[in-house]
């Protein structure tokens, strides 16, 4: 069995989910689980939702009319009959949204945001497996919230592996066979829907294949493959043939936005290699993520990550900064679900480079003010260059502005404005 991911820009319009049929038909003899992400920007869209119906303000059926305008507009390519099924199951979708939006929103903004946003990937999957159909490949849709299951921890919920794995294997039985699943989401154990954190599909992808005991995955991207730095960023990209896990591990967690960062553990741990193909040349080679050497060939790697914020805490009263500031701090950091990626000391003060929220980061900095002198400045953008060389970096900076750098042998990073 394999398994397959592809993204909402892979099935953004009519010709991507025709395109996904296309490269399926070259694994004839495969058994495949296909995971799917929504279509285009569907997430951001509901997100938006989620914001309107929470705040009760106006334009949240507006806003929920045009998504489902613009998956009309991508059936109505694939199915020019009009009384296909799939428009029964689209329907109800919208359905069962306008239902939850005319209901008086809960308090818990996590748990609404999982409960609507988590429709996107159904409709993908729905539109996607009636399409397969309709061309003869014969294919299952799986309810991933039947089968992923996870804590209450909504919007970055974890996975419970065992009963996953028990569930997913009693539904995906026949070695031979084609399964739509959805990407992203899950439930708990009241059937409440989770999400698995944004952009959240290849770790989905990553669970499948851990507990099926897949041969590999392939995740079908836009791009040929890892690039050494983000091709619309950086100039001169190179194809990354191979990678190791734990290269690979460390450049998603600096921020590599080609793979999610949890995606690679559980193949590592089960020894699966992990494909990045690019799904408008399905014959080429791509990336081979395995247990090898580092990187091939062995180049210097870029990451940019935006929307990064500089937080500066200091005590009110000119004291050190010790460890109990600092754990009451991370503490904070941890309850509101704010990432930190770059830190940086001095006697009286702390200042974390962290992702911007802006639903959480408002709720830590009012927290944060009851104890600390603050100040805070979004709009920052990270840097990090794995694998550097002094003249590299020369080269790199000369344009730039950082106001913090930090370097090891091995990682340079520099945050900017
Ligand atoms: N649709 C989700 C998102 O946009 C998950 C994914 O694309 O992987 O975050
Ligand atoms: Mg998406």
């Amino acid at each position: 069995m394999k398994v397959f991911k592809f993204g909402g820009a892979s099935v953004k319009d009519p010709e991507g989910v025709r395109n996904i049929a296309k490269i399926i038909q070259l694994y004839q003899d495969d058994g495949l689980v296909v995971v799917v992400s929504a279509m285009g920007k569907t997430t951001n869209a509901l997100e938006e939702v989620v914001q309107l119906y929470y705040h009760r303000a106006e334009g949240y059926a507006e806003k929920l009319e045009s998504i489902r305008q613009y998956h009309y507009s991508i059936m109505e390519e694939l199915f020019p009959m009009c009384q296909h099924l799939v428009y029964e199951e689209v329907e109800h979708v919208f359905y069962q949204l306008k239902l939850i939006c005319q209901t008086k929103p809960e308090a818990d903004y996590n748990l609404i945001y999982d409960r609507i946003v988590s429709y996107g990937e159904i409709l993908s999957t729905r539109i996607v497996s009636a399409y397969l159909s309709e061309i003869g490949i014969e294919n299952t849709w799986l309810d991933a919230r039947k089968l992923i299951k996870t804590d209450q921890n909504y919007r970055f919920a974890k996975v419970n592996w065992s009963f996953t794995e028990i569930l997913l294997k009693q539904a995906i039985r026949n070695a031979k066979g084609r399964y739509v699943i959805q990407g992203f989401i899950g439930s708990d154990d009241n059937y409440h829907s989770t999400t698995l954190g944004r952009e959240g599909s290849d770790y989905t992808a990553a669970i499948a294949a851990y507990c099926l005991g897949a041969e590999s995955v392939t995740i079908w991207k836009d791009v040929p493959g890892v690039l050494n730095g983000d091709p619309k960023v950086f100039e001169n990209t190179v194809l990354l043939r191979k990678i190791s896990f734990t290269e690979a591990i460390e450049l998603a967690y600096y921020g590599a936005s080609v793979i999610h960062p949890k995606t690679i553990q559980p193949l590592k741990q089960k020894n699966i290699p992990l494909m990045v193909k690019s799904f408008a040349r399905p014959e080429a080679e791509g990336t081979e993520i395995q247990n090898g050497s580092s990187l091939e060939p062995m180049v210097p790697c870029f990451i940019r990550k935006t929307n990064q914020a500089v937080l500066n805490v200091s005590t009110t009263d000119l004291a050190f900064i010790v460890e109990e500031h600092l754990s009451q701090i991370y503490a904070t950091f941890h309850r509101y679900g704010i990432r930190v990626n770059l830190t940086q000391n001095t006697a009286t003060s702390s200042t974390f480079v962290i992702n911007h929220d802006p639903v959480n980061v408002p709720m830590l900095l009012e927290d944060l003010k009851m104890h600390f002198t603050i100040s805070y400045r979004p709009e920052a953008t990270l840097f990090t260059v794995r694998h550097y060389s002094e003249k590299l970096m020369d080269e790199f900076l000369r344009d730039k502005h950082p106001i913090i750098s930090q370097s090891t042998p091995v990682i340079y990073q520099i945050v900017v404005f």
